[in-house]
């Protein structure tokens, strides 16, 4: 969601602004906007749109300065407009403001200042920041950071530039993220690691009630609260911007799905002993009284990660016999969750900042729980604060819609649940042995599957018009098809549902009429006879129905009209492999009707707002 960039240095500030923008687009924004002090007073420029058009309205009216912010906006308060495009002001500009985040009691302290004579603008929540600057300017920005914050509540990552101090660049954190390069001669703040790359790969990140100062020469941490100065070590960023370029392909998603074998085998590597038949997490610290101790496990997490998390219930219930509830972050933070001290809470995010699976965390943690986090971002909020983490290999992820960190948490799941099993002695050594033996196998039967998806592109392209498609399955089947219903949806904007093929006929059997699309897995060995006649029944009321099952599988060819194989593989493990044609279809289904298929309408990567 929203980025924010400010950089303070010689370099064309407003290139180095702009150009980070850019690199932070694919967190999703409908606005865009920066400002410059020019060495007298504030300029900025702001519109709707994306930002070609703020290059173009630079481009009449370049700005010019050493210090500056910008912001990419994903609306949260107020329509997408040029008015309520960050930065804010106040009215005698001489603060300027991006923020990411929501301020809960903005409508409070935007009456309090109303009434106190303060004009506002826009819609937004984050105005009142601009104003209580002004407001609370006492000469001195650490103190008046300070009184500003102690009026906000709620999430704030925010980059602010003073009329008054043209030498320091101002940041502040709570709940939202935010991360500050400091370069050789400059330094900079951004909501990510690529818009930084480019300048340097030292990194500060900021915690939670801290605030930062930045100039030419140095970067200050203060604990925002009290003042105090905080030591940070410097992290060192290791993995080059390449590896997030496009490399050929056309879309990021595309190649992130072809990244597919690579980022499960680096996600193996080190835990996955072939040899040994065994799986070892150096970096979980339980010990097996304590594993012993779970009488429920229960899986927070939201979208794709969530589905990922369903997958996860069936493989730990199988490998453990431990009861596992999953549940949507942002239901289990509202309401009074039965967890406790024999509860493992794991919690799943790509990004590491889902500001619902983070409250869930929080809270699980204050409820005595031990919560795991599955992300795939070293540093973020939840990686911080888990009890335990497992670090997913995806590499960086820039399409907005997930694919290969969808599948290297789910790999995660496997690997956990074989670890388990081993502690709690659960399953017998043969079973475990098989199951090792199997998972090293997926990335090449992976590849597999893409280096034969050209039927794939053809099928997706005949569902291009259609009004609604479905998803069926059994089992983990059917935790599949929630994913590539979700994933079609996304990109491609069709109206999709996933549904367990055996609860059709209880309601949902009504929407089938000649020629709609149904996806059809069949995948789960012991309840493949009923998908059949699943099958049977929607083919009656006219679907059209793709079967994807294991290769051998020829009997299917009776029941459906179109078939994708995937290699054979144990049932359990099947949904590594049938995802990907699932993925495929959403791609090239979006591709075939002209979308934007990294950044879908509406959407953003990294959720950081509930
Ligand atoms: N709540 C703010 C707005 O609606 C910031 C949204 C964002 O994080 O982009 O303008």
């Amino acid at each position: 969601m929203c980025g924010i960039m400010g950089y303070i240095g010689a370099k064309e500030t407003q290139k180095v602004l702009t150009k980070g923008l850019g690199k932070l687009e694919y967190r999703g924004y409908d606005s865009i906007g920066i400002a410059l002090h020019d060495g007298t007073a504030l300029q900025y420029n702001k519109t709707e749109g994306r930002l070609q058009d703020l290059e173009e309205k630079l481009e009449q009216e370049p700005l010019t300065g050493s210090v500056g912010i910008g912001h990419t906006r994903w609306a949260t308060h107020g329509k997408p407009s040029d008015e309520n495009s960050h930065p804010h002001m106040d009215a005698k500009k001489e603060f300027a403001v991006v923020h990411n985040g929501i301020i809960e009691n903005y409508l409070e302290i935007k009456r309090d200042l109303e009434e106190a004579g303060y004009t506002f603008v826009s819609e937004t929540d984050t105005e009142v920041i601009s104003h209580l600057f002004s407001r609370l300017y006492d000469g001195d920005m650490v103190s008046t950071i300070q009184k500003v914050v102690d009026r906000l509540e709620g999430a704030y990552a925010l980059g602010v530039v003073s009329q008054h101090d043209p030498d320091n660049l101002y940041a502040v954190r709570e709940a939202s993220p935010l991360i500050i390069g400091a370069g050789d001669g400059e330094a900079l703040i951004s909501s990510d690691i690529p818009a930084l790359l480019e300048h340097t790969r030292d990194i500060y990140i900021l915690e939670d009630g801290e605030m930062a100062i930045l100039s030419e020469e140095n970067v200050k941490l203060l604990e925002t609260n009290t003042g105090k100065e905080v030591s940070r070590d410097l992290f060192t960023v290791d993995w080059d911007m390449e590896q997030a370029e496009k490399n050929g392909f056309d879309h990021f998603m595309l190649k992130e799905i072809f990244e597919q074998p690579t980022a499960l085998q680096k996600t193996m590597t080190g835990r996955l002993d072939e040899n040994a038949k065994r799986v070892d997490f150096d970096e979980l610290n339980w010990t097996d009284v304590q594993i012993s101790q779970w009488n429920k496990i229960t899986i927070v997490a939201c979208g794709t990660a969530y589905h990922a998390g369903l997958i996860g219930k069936h493989v730990i219930e199988e490998m453990t016999r431990i009861p596992v509830d999953v549940e949507v972050a942002s239901e289990f933070r509202y309401r009074r969750p039965i967890v406790d001290e024999n509860t493992l809470v794991i919690v799943v995010s790509q990004s590491g900042e889902t500001a619902d699976t983070l409250a869930a965390l929080r809270q699980s943690q204050h409820l005595g729980a031990n919560v795991l986090a599955i992300t795939n971002v070293v540093g973020s909020s939840i990686a911080r604060e888990a009890d335990e983490v497992i670090l997913t290999m995806a590499g960086p992820e820039i399409a907005v819609a997930s694919t290969k960190a969808y599948t290297t948490q789910v790999l995660s799941f496997y690997l956990l649940g074989i670890y388990l099993a081993q502690s709690k002695k659960s399953v017998s050594q043969e079973y475990r042995e098989k199951l090792i033996d199997t998972l090293s196998h997926i990335p090449e039967q992976i590849e597999e599957i893409l280096d034969h998806s050209k039927g794939i592109r053809y099928y997706s392209e005949s569902i291009k018009d259609a009004k609604s498609v479905f998803f069926i399955g059994r089992g983990l089947d059917y935790a599949v098809s929630l994913e590539g219903s979700l994933k079609l949806k996304e990109i491609s904007y069709i109206h999709s549902e996933a549904y367990a093929a055996g609860e059709l006929k209880h309601g949902t059997l009504a929407l089938i009429e000649e020629g709609t699309p149904m996806v059809s897995l069949i995948t789960q060995d012991e309840v493949s006879e009923k998908m059949l006649a699943n099958i049977k029944e929607v083919k009656a009321r006219g679907a059209k129905v793709l079967g994807i099952a294991e290769e051998g599988n020829l009997d299917i060819w009776e029941y459906v009209d179109e078939t994708c194989f995937i290699p054979q593989t144990l049932s359990l493990v099947t949904p590594l492999l049938n995802v990907i044609p699932l993925q495929l279809i959403a791609y090239y289904t979006s591709l075939a009707l002209g979308n934007d298929v990294d950044k879908p309408r509406n959407l953003a990567k990294s959720v950081t707002v509930e």
